[in-house]
């Protein structure tokens, strides 16, 4: 790494966003505008310039003051959409925070005199003020005039005005360990400005709200919108894996947007063809071919190995959680469950451990297919599978040691890998790595034929 007075120089391959548009003013300069993503390729004499890269392709400097830095969000579990709730703690607990005074300082605390309802506490003129927020019929309200449908939309009414209270809202009190998520990702830089954002139409819809087809910046994306507040705290965990993670088999995050009022937008690359299931369903895998299915199987494989190389276990795998570009290359989706194993494990042995069925069964998530990423059995399955029982009642057979016969169409050579995914045992259990590599012999061979 290049080192310039004292400071580390970006290395190559570093991802920057445009905070300010930049005209250049040399034949060799790159212009951009504020909002577009850089990348780095290189250091020029003078620190304060890079060659960089833009997102067509075009090379150029460009000026480091004017961009900013891209990261990954590290802190996933202490980012918060309500930094300033503090859950169940006493009058007393909750003047002490709100101290040295500061007027417009305010936190949230559940009541304790009324169960089920919320107290707002707001440091005025060396006074601390608790007002109570009563939940009534599904809403939540102070004055009994104005109601709001989460604790997100009061807090944000009050902040614009004090509109009764003694003061303004001014200054979240933030619980300890806590993160706003707002601010963490406009710091790392992949907060999206929603001005820039259209959205276009309904093209899924997902367990916790829609997937919309939108444009950003005139590029087609996915917006994945989730305006119930608890839910979006889900969420943001799932953005936050998402910005540390970059393949071309997996669903590219593009950035985020917390609104105010409590609604996420995850904003990501547009997959045109749609999930897996419904591309192998609506146009029969007879008539896709065995080279297709085996390059699908390859693709998921391929992600799968980037995720194992770099301890991250998705433990949601499936062939619906699988999204096929225009170019027909499958990326994974669904990060919602994916979890970084923890760096303080054993981390060379973790992987396995943590996604075998045998560790992970009981706590089953309620709509996981198989509870972790057992290397690709039901994936490659799904791929391969035409008729009979339902997948739903095979799978759990095939956890228990049953080793089904070949679906009908399907190579010996895949059905061999198939069963080999299907070993119990973890130590014998092929990992990722392993089977991408049997994928690859097997279409070099063009042993799928
Ligand atoms: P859930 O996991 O809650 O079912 P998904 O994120 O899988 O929600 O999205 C539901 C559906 O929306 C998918 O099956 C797919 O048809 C569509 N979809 C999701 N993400 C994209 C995307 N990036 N591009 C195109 N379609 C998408
Ligand atoms: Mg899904």
């Amino acid at each position: 790494m290049t080192s310039f007075s004292g400071k580390t120089a970006w290395p190559t391959g570093t991802e920057c966003v445009a905070k300010y548009n930049f005209q250049g003013t040399m034949e060799q300069d790159l212009p951009f505008s504020k909002g577009d993503v850089l990348t780095i390729i290189g250091v020029t004499k003078d620190p304060n310039w890079y060659k960089a890269k833009n997102t067509l392709g075009r090379e150029g400097t460009i000026p480091a003051n004017y961009v900013q830095k891209r990261e990954g969000v590290k802190s996933g579990g202490k980012l918060s959409l309500m930094p300033w709730f503090h859950g169940k703690i006493t009058r007393d607990q909750a003047e002490r925070l709100l101290y040295p005074p500061e007027t417009g300082l305010f936190l949230v605390r559940e009541s304790t005199n009324y169960p089920g309802d919320y107290t707002l506490c707001v440091s005025c003129e060396g006074k601390v003020e608790h007002y109570r927020i009563i939940y009534h019929n599904g809403k939540l309200s102070i004055d009994e005039e104005e109601y709001f449908e989460n604790l997100m939309q009061l807090v944000e009414h009050y902040t614009k005005d004090a509109d009764g209270l003694c003061t303004r809202l001014i200054k979240p009190k933030l619980m300890e360990g806590t993160v706003a998520a707002q601010d963490e990702f406009s710091r790392s830089g992949w907060a999206l400005n929603m001005k820039e954002l259209k959205l276009i139409q309904t093209i899924g819809k997902g367990e916790f709200g829609d997937v919309i087809l939108g444009d950003y910046r005139g590029t087609k994306v996915a917006v994945k919108c989730i305006k119930h507040d608890a839910t979006a705290q889900a969420f943001i965990a799932e953005a936050s894996v998402m910005t540390q993670l970059r393949h071309n088999n997996l669903v590219q995050l593009l950035g985020v947007i917390v609104e105010d009022r409590g609604s996420l937008f995850i904003v990501t690359e547009f997959m045109a063809k749609g999930s897996l299931v419904d591309y192998l369903r609506s146009r029969g895998r007879t008539v896709l071919g065995g080279e297709c299915l085996l390059k699908f199987s390859l693709d998921v494989c391929e992600a799968m190995e980037y995720l194992e190389v770099n301890n991250f276990v998705h433990r949601d795998l499936a062939a619906r959680n699988v999204l096929v570009s225009e170019d027909n290359i499958a990326k994974v989706s669904d990060f919602g469950l994916t979890k970084e194993a923890s760096s303080t494990q054993d981390t060379a042995k973790l992987p396995v451990k943590w996604t075998s069925p045998e560790a992970l069964r009981e706590k089953l998530c309620f709509y996981c297919f198989l509870p972790s990423d057992i290397p690709s059995p039901t994936l490659l399955l799904e791929i391969y599978y035409q008729q009979g029982l339902p997948l739903k009642e095979v799978v759990p057979r095939v956890e228990k040691g049953y080793k089904m016969d070949a679906p009908d169409g399907c190579p010996a050579v895949v059905y061999d890998l198939m069963k080999q995914c299907w070993t119990l045992d973890p130590a014998v259990r092929p990992s990722f790595r392993m089977l991408r590599e049997k994928l690859q012999h097997i279409r070099a061979k063009e042993l799928y034929l």
